[in-house]
């Protein structure tokens, strides 16, 4: 073995029913005194339970998702105003998005509290978009100094979008085991948070109270993304990012439809990822019946992520989304130019379009309908 691997340092706080408690430890470990809490109005009722032990000092609410930088601005001119020290973030991607933007040109540190399982908390990764285009760049500025976990926090998330989100962070494991930086760590973490997935979210699906589904599904969603930061975008957030930024695609929904494509294409140039992913669903998806030969194959895999997909009753189609064949010809020259150059199977115009046709209409991906574009 030879590989150079980065862990991103920040504290993890795990306990359900804890996160006031927990909320409180990092301020006084911050000795903080200006508080501000990102979190949109929706949110706010999950905040206030987060925050309910300390005081705050200014409640932001104008979060957008993908984060325009017009919103950016005004969240940075109101923490500078407030003389602000601390950031405590409650919410979904976006409010911890929003909080990064903050923190990117202030360097003021962010306590985290996600409640859905998009990861942006373990990540030092940053998003802004202008216009109709996204730019995310890397700076540990960004990376939430302490993430508190509490699975209560999301039981309120609905069925549909706890599947688009829990499917969001599978993309985040399984795009690490071919991404550019991927290393036998972050796969190994990519793996667990595939098993963890696989065996929370459909307890989530049949009882949206099930806590150790929740449970499961948050540490799922964490491993996600500490694999994702470290390993870097694969080819699936490429495609992902382009058909959010450039054609405001809802971002959770675009991951879970446009997953089992990328794996179809990938899956047969990746023997080893394609293995490692089939064992990972099979081990959280404990009643699988048996693969009849083919274990360990793309095609194996691809057959567990569709059964999987059916338990959850997943988005299956870009065109529910507004997605159209027009938009296609952009889309597939957007990726191209993004691809990454280490990605398994070879990224051409002809492959891209076939694969942007399935995803558009929701086909049953399959292996060898694209494995040999
Ligand atoms: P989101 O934050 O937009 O939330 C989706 C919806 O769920 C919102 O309406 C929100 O109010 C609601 N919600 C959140 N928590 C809830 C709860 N517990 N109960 C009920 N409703 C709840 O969506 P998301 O998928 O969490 O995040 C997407 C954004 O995060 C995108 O902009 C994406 O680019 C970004 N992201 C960034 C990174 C990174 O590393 N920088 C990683 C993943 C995602």
């Amino acid at each position: 073995m030879n590989f150079e691997h980065i862990t991103l340092g920040q504290r993890v706080l795990f306990g359900t029913g804890k996160a006031a408690e927990h909320v409180a430890k990092e301020v006084v470990r911050h000795e903080a005194r200006r508080i501000m809490c990102i979190s949109s109005e929706f949110e706010r009722s999950l905040a206030d339970k987060a925050l309910a032990s300390i005081d705050v000092a200014l409640w932001h609410s104008d979060v957008v998702q993908h984060v325009p930088v017009e919103t950016a601005e005004k969240a940075r001119q109101a923490a500078a105003d407030a003389g602000i020290d601390l950031i405590v973030c409650v919410g979904g991607g976006s409010t911890t998005g929003l909080a990064k933007a903050v923190a990117l040109t202030s360097g003021i540190p962010i306590i985290a509290v996600p409640t859905t399982y998009a990861g942006s908390e373990a990540t030092n990764v940053w998003g802004l978009t202008e216009g109709a285009t996204k730019t995310t760049g890397i700076d540990d500025k960004v990376l939430p100094a302490a993430v508190i976990y509490d699975a209560e926090l999301t039981i309120g998330l609905p069925v549909a979008l706890s599947v688009s989100s829990g499917l969001n962070a599978l993309a985040h494991c399984v795009d690490s085991l071919w991404a550019p930086k991927a290393d036998p760590i972050n796969q190994a973490l990519g793996a667990e948070g595939v098993r963890a997935l696989a065996d929370g979210l459909p307890r989530i699906a049949r009882n949206p109270h099930d806590m150790k589904g929740r449970e499961t599904a948050l540490y799922g969603a964490y491993l996600a993304a500490v694999a994702f930061a470290s390993a870097g975008s694969g080819l699936h957030h490429k495609i992902c990012h382009v058909l959010g930024g450039t054609f405001n695609l809802p971002h959770a929904e675009t991951h879970a439809t446009v997953l089992p494509y990328v794996l179809a294409f990938n899956g047969p140039a990746a023997p080893d990822a394609a293995a490692r992913l089939s064992a990972a669903l099979r081990s959280g998806m404990a009643d699988v019946s048996a693969s009849e030969g083919r274990a360990g194959t793309a095609e194996d895999a691809v057959s567990l992520l569709n059964e999987l997909r059916s338990r959850l009753d997943a988005p299956v189609a870009l065109r529910d989304y507004g997605f159209t064949e027009a938009d296609i010809p952009e889309a597939v020259r957007r990726v191209i130019a993004a691809a990454p150059p280490s990605n398994p199977a070879a990224v051409t115009e002809e492959s891209m379009t076939e694969l942007m046709r399935a995803a558009l209409a929701g086909e049953v991906p399959a292996v060898r309908a694209l494995a040999t574009a």
